[in-house]
């Protein structure tokens, strides 16, 4: 589930939450209660996104082709 960040603009503290992308601009409460908050643009930690950056293992080749598979 990605992370989103907001900044509270009442008490100026800024927190993160873990909510479906959906609700990403639903209103979010900051942890003092407040209602007046802004979202921030951050880095979205979206689970598998640098696993599917990745080379996978099996795709190089260079393995077996060296002969260390036996
Ligand atoms: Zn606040």
């Amino acid at each position: 589930m990605p992370r989103y960040e907001y900044r509270c603009r009442t008490c100026g503290d800024t927190f993160e939450l873990s909510r479906p992308m959906a609700e990403s601009s639903a209103p979010a409460a900051c942890p003092g209660g407040h209602d007046d908050t802004v979202k921030l643009l951050s880095t979205v930690a979206v689970g598998g996104t640098a696993a599917a950056t990745a080379p996978a293992p099996s795709a190089g080749g260079g393995c077996c082709g060296g002969g260390c598979c036996g």
